[in-house]
């Protein structure tokens, strides 16, 4: 028994928000095009029938409602991405706590609900965030890297520091999905020349990377749950949705595999690990 859980983050012009030169119009446009990557995803997954879940700041909410509602209309989960891509490592508490409000305010505006979820752009997350989200009454964070194929409580109050060895802090009642730069598109085939990234990778040789590691936690880690990150702008180009494509049919080949929403997978996680 194994699940599937396909993540998007649908950044389109939020992550080129940033104050370090990236807002261009050449670049917004390149943000623009995780529309056009949204929709061709939402037709891959109808096709599949796989339900998966959309981290979408409300930025991107609020500059493509039509898609926004597409993504709740074919029961995805709408989950919290920030309000416009903010970096939670440079925010204050009370800016990081107006990110998050508007965040939710924005996802409410479509669902009606308080979205379950919470990805922090970037996965970083500052030394309050996984506080603030427990008290906003987040059921599950996907940032972390404490742990690959099964979830876990994160802790909150840690000292880890050069001056002797970890102390750890309370653990919280969020859980924590976590999450691995192996399993993301980004840094295989993102392109962002003030940071140096340039992925550009063949989309066969990621598909191999995501094949094996998937056919690792079968074989290895019973009832494990594979999280994979996307970005619409990214994945929703031709020869990478044919790869993701193949990625899906290996997996729903298996026996036992399912795909599910990370709400669902979580909630179930919180109930038999009280
Ligand atoms: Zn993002």
């Amino acid at each position: 028994m194994a699940t599937v859980c396909l993540s998007f983050d649908f950044d389109a012009f939020s992550g080129w928000l940033r104050d370090d030169g990236s807002n261009t119009p050449g670049n917004l446009s390149r943000g623009e095009f995780g529309d056009i990557g949204a929709r061709r995803l939402l037709a891959l997954l109808a096709e599949y029938r796989i339900p998966s879940t959309w981290f979408v700041p409300g930025h991107t909410i609020e500059s493509f409602p039509g898609t926004a509602e597409a993504i709740v209309n074919a029961a995805h989960e709408l989950a919290h991405h920030n309000y416009a891509h903010e970096n939670p490592r440079a925010l204050t508490e009370p800016e990081e706590r107006r990110a998050i409000e508007r965040g939710i305010a924005a996802i409410e505006q479509v669902t009606g609900a308080q979205p379950a979820g919470y990805r922090s752009p970037s996965w970083d997350v500052s030394h309050n965030t996984l506080r603030l989200l427990s008290e906003y009454g987040f059921e599950y964070d996907s940032s972390l890297m404490g742990n690959d194929f099964s979830p876990y409580r994160p802790r909150t109050g840690d000292v880890i520091n050069a001056e002797g060895p970890a102390r750890f802090g309370e653990k919280l009642p969020i859980v924590e999905m976590p999450v691995d730069w192996s399993l993301d598109d980004y840094p295989y085939f993102g392109l962002r020349w003030s940071t140096g990234l340039v992925g550009l990778r063949t989309p066969s040789q990621v598909g191999e990377v995501w094949r094996d590691e998937f056919d690792w936690m079968q074989s290895h880690v019973d009832g494990g749950i594979f999280t994979l990150t996307m970005h619409p702008q990214v994945i929703g180009r031709g020869a990478r949705l044919t790869m993701l494509e193949g990625v899906i049919q290996h997996m729903q080949a298996q026996p036992g595999v399912v795909f599910r929403r990370m709400q669902d997978v979580a909630r179930d996680w919180a109930e038999a690990n009280p």
